[in-house]
């Protein structure tokens, strides 16, 4: 009994062996300049963003708003996964780059999505188990004749673009610290920049540079200041010291740079997106408050040296999980009758920002959802103005939008130059932030400051519905010069997929239901819809190969949200496959039949005898530490094995061998002895079953509106 409980966790969480094709249909070139990236020809999708200024916009046109109906699955390539992805692929000469879960890399012949090769980087699930929102991926970069990717348990590598060989590796992070990567490198100038994630968990944030040919570090910029009495590093720590007290560094400070970087050849700037505090909770951060830089900043500096030349800050002083990480957008605007050269970003807290992208000074900001922790922007000092009941750590706690997923969070945006508007995949999210009062840093698990058994949704129907009802995603339309939305469209929920449009007027994105769409760029209408059976968060792409252009994007759902609440709300899909989907004008290809969802045979657990007070304990540990990734309520989205339903709850002596003594680690399931006692394990287990026992399944949440 016990073995087939372990077997059958670990083959959940295991990854089947990819092959290795034979032959290599057709080579990259040799080398891909600069210049080539930033003039992207229209067969190839050459960066995460396509251009330097991440616009995401392509000019093809033959696919447009006349034929977009016609549009048709042209083929699929299965990724082998169950979990999110996240990544945008990768097109050069008729080669796609894709990685999928635990970074298999994965090379693709663009028309046909025969294999060419894979790449499969043995990841060390002790660290990649310090992921906070899924094991995911944005995709890799490519450099000359190479392809780079980083992990999730913190290494860049080089791979051989023809054979999928690694040429280099390099560790990027200090492993005994819960750092992880799942964004995509960029290269400028020959240098592979990359970040990584793990404020939650308690680092401090950095950004680093590498040299594509040989793996050397050329240099690292740290995104909060250290300790002083380990010196800094530069004036810029010292100077963003200045803004920090108390014992910042103990929990690291956070700051992570874990996604959006953007670069313009012209100004030499590399500009790049930084993350929220560690903890979340400013006054236990940094008690006498302070702007805390570089947190929730856009920060840019030389990409040759890493030498700080601005920052902007959106959220000064952080204490809400409001991370500037989100794509950055760069553009030349007409405003106010001059021709200006901007830097934009709808960070998650709700406001969308124009700043001059040579200056960092501020043009203008406008919330974009509705927002109730600052009324406006101030024009003079390009400050939020604060609703005090927001800062909740002194104060009760506070129902606040957008919440810690953010009024968008990292899904791609696109800027179209030919409607001068901004797609959004925006959302309302709310939270209720309330102070943590026994609060203490435990290296490596969640450490936010804030209370979670609060945070969480109700049990009690009413207020669940309540909060329901607020829960809400669409694709906006945004005009960045009027600061005004054009039109948008209200999907099922949040959690959509990043957004491309392109010259032929349309923007494509995918659902969390599950549907792949295209809209008129211009009137928000939609004209096609394609139905992907997993649901989409990433971001599609767009090229052109023997005059036959494709619109290709991946699906399979996860990320933070529908790891705390795929079981309980909307806009999820049933079925996770994650696939690569290629579509052209007048294909009919169809996509495999879904297998029929297993539902597991489930007789209630008898209850555990323990008094109400350690039950309570249990509730509290479960929300601060298991909550994150095996969902609301004990009911897991489906990504990761569902408590209520596992032997392993049922057992109390192996599940103290799983959950304290970490049994699963090497599946990615963390040990928890240092952190919780037998007594509080136990505890754990009683609130699941508590939980198991109220007979609710995915039924009860989602008929809640009766
Ligand atoms: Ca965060």
């Amino acid at each position: 009994m016990r073995k087939w409980l372990v077997v059958a966790a670990a083959s959940a969480l295991a990854f089947t062996a990819c092959k290795k094709s034979e032959t290599v249909k057709s080579s990259p070139s040799a080398t891909i300049g600069a210049e080539q990236i930033i003039e992207a020809s229209n067969d190839g999708w050459l960066s995460y963003g396509r251009t330097y200024d991440e616009q995401r916009h392509s000019p093809l046109t033959q696919v447009n708003t006349d034929n977009v109906s016609q549009l048709g699955l042209a083929w699929s390539f299965d990724l082998n996964s169950s979990r999110g992805i996240e990544a945008t692929p990768i097109i050069n000469n008729g080669i796609m780059y894709v990685t999928s879960t635990f970074n298999v890399v994965y090379a693709l012949d663009a028309r046909t999505g025969e294999e060419l090769w894979s790449y499969e980087p043995e990841i060390d699930m002790v660290q990649a188990s310090n992921a906070c929102c899924d094991l995911v991926n944005r995709g890799v970069a490519i450099w000359g004749d190479k392809v780079f990717t980083a992990t999730i348990d913190g290494r860049l590598v080089a791979l051989n673009a023809k054979t999928g060989s690694v040429i280099w590796e390099k560790l990027t992070i200090d492993k005994s610290k819960p750092y992880t990567i799942t964004g995509a490198p960029r290269v400028i100038k020959g240098k592979v920049i990359i970040g990584n994630g793990g404020a939650e968990l308690g680092v401090r944030g950095y950004i680093s540079a590498y040299d594509a040919k040989t793996g050397h570090m050329d240099w690292r910029f740290y995104t909060v200041p250290g300790n002083p009495e380990d010196g800094f590093e530069n004036d810029t720590m010292a100077m963003a010291a200045e803004t920090w007290n108390g014992e910042w560094w103990t929990a690291g400070g956070g700051g992570t740079a874990w996604d959006a970087m953007a670069y313009d050849p012209d100004l030499d700037l590399l500009y790049f997106g930084v993350g929220n505090g560690s903890p979340w909770n400013q006054s236990i951060r940094s008690p006498e408050g302070g702007d805390n830089l570089f947190l929730s900043s856009m920060v840019a500096v030389r990409p040759d040296t890493g030498e700080y030349v601005w920052h902007y800050q959106t959220t000064p002083g952080e204490t809400w999980d409001y991370t500037a990480t989100q794509h950055l957008i760069l553009a030349d605007l007409e405003i106010n009758g001059e021709t200006r050269k901007v830097i934009m970003q709808a960070p998650k807290n709700g406001f969308f920002y124009v700043i001059d992208r040579e200056s960092g000074k501020f043009i203008s900001a406008k919330n974009f959802v509705d927002v109730n922790w600052a009324t406006h922007i101030d024009q003079e000092t390009g400050r939020p103005v604060e609703i005090e009941a927001a800062r909740y750590y002194d104060k009760e706690p506070y129902l606040q939008l957008p919440g810690p997923l953010g009024a968008h969070n990292w899904h791609p945006m696109s800027f179209s130059p030919d409607t001068g508007l901004v797609y959004i995949p925006a959302q309302e999210a709310p939270w209720v932030y309330g102070n943590r009062a026994d609060y203490k840093h435990i290296p490596g698990t969640w450490n936010t400051g804030t209370d979670f058994t609060i945070a969480l949704l109700p049990s009690d129907r009413a207020t669940f519905k309540a909060l329901k009802s607020m829960v809400k995603g669409r694709l906006l339309a945004w005009d960045p010069v009027k600061q005004e939305a054009a039109w948008s469209f209200e999907h099922n929920g949040p959690w959509n997929g990043g957004i491309l449009s392109t010259a032929g007027n349309l923007v494509f994105q995918g659902t969390g239901d599950a549907h792949f769409a295209a809209y008129n760029a211009k009137t928000g209408d939609q004209l096609w819809k394609f139905f992907s059976q997993s649901g989409i968060v990433a971001a599609p792409v767009t090229y052109e190969l023997d005059e036959e252009q494709y619109v290709a994007v991946a699906s399979g759902y996860g990320g933070s949200y529908v790891l705390g609440y795929g079981g309980v709300m909307p806009s999820g899909s049933d079925f996770n496959s994650g696939r690569v989907l290629v579509f052209k004008l007048g294909a009919d290809s169809q996509l495999p039949a879904p297998e029929a969802e297993h539902i597991p045979e489930f007789d209630l657990p008898d209850p555990v005898d323990i008094s109400a007070e350690a039950l309570t304990k249990g509730h509290q540990a479960y929300a601060n530490s298991c909550v994150v990734c095996h969902g609301d309520h004990a009911f897991a989205s489906g990504l990761v094995p569902n408590l209520q339903y596992s032997g392993i709850t049922r057992d109390p002596d192996l599940w103290q061998e799983v959950v304290r003594d970490g049994m699963l680690a090497e599946n990615g399931m963390p040990k928890f002895s240092d952190v919780y006692d037998t007594d509080t394990v136990e505890a754990i287990r009683a609130y699941v079953i508590s939980e198991a026992r109220k007979g609710r399944d995915q039924t009860f949440y989602n008929t809640i509106d009766d």
